[in-house]
């Protein structure tokens, strides 16, 4: 049983989990951290659970710990990647937009962007980071 929606939307006060943008309940989306698509084959193959998920079982895809309060855009993104995969997909997209968006190359030569080369981390990973 999927655990109520207003207990995934507080589980970051409101925040998506990934980019940290306000989301308001109704427009939230609930994301699998380790993906429902083949949650599965990743635990019985040990592949991408993220440590602090080891502890779930096989019929665990809906526990709290395994969902995500998501963005839309966040949530559309990850779709049935892992966290990793995510992660990496994200750290590309500046690679990306140069090579692929003319405006986007003109507009950073006017200086109208400027770039950080920094490794991404997410929302929940930086007020983790904040507890310890
Ligand atoms: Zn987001």
């Amino acid at each position: 049983m999927k655990p109520n929606r207003n207990v995934i939307h507080q589980k970051y006060n409101g925040h998506c989990a990934y980019c940290g943008v306000s989301i308001d309940i109704k427009a939230m989306q609930v994301d699998h951290i380790i993906p429902q698509r083949n949650y599965e084959w990743h635990l019985r193959n040990e592949h991408q659970i993220p440590p602090f998920l080891s502890h779930l079982s096989l019929n665990d895809i809906n526990h709290i710990d395994n969902l995500m309060p998501a963005c839309r855009s966040c949530n559309g993104f990850k779709s049935t990647f892992h966290l990793e995969l995510f992660r990496s997909e994200v750290q590309e997209q500046v690679k990306r937009l140069r090579q692929y968006k003319p405006t986007f190359n003109l507009a950073e030569r006017y200086g109208l962007i400027e770039c950080k080369v920094k490794a991404v981390v997410f929302y929940f990973e930086s007020l983790n980071c904040q507890n310890s």
